[in-house]
């Protein structure tokens, strides 16, 4: 006779998913950006642009 072995089903630990370090999780960066032609001059505006650290996910990449 085997004893029964018993299994303690443990959970794997959840991955805490890490904020990203450039967007803060936001997945979007806002970057200013250069206008002009000839005589370029930083833009007052600011576009938002994907964040190319996690790609939009908000999350740091691995
Ligand atoms: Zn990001």
């Amino acid at each position: 006779m085997t004893a029964a072995k018993k299994t303690t089903s443990r959970r794997p630990a959840k991955k805490q998913p890490v904020p990203c370090p450039d967007c803060g999780d936001a997945g979007q960066v806002s970057e200013s950006f250069q206008v002009g032609g000839r005589h370029k001059r930083q833009s007052t505006d600011r576009q938002e642009a994907l964040c190319l650290t996690c790609f939009g996910t908000g999350q740091a990449p691995d």
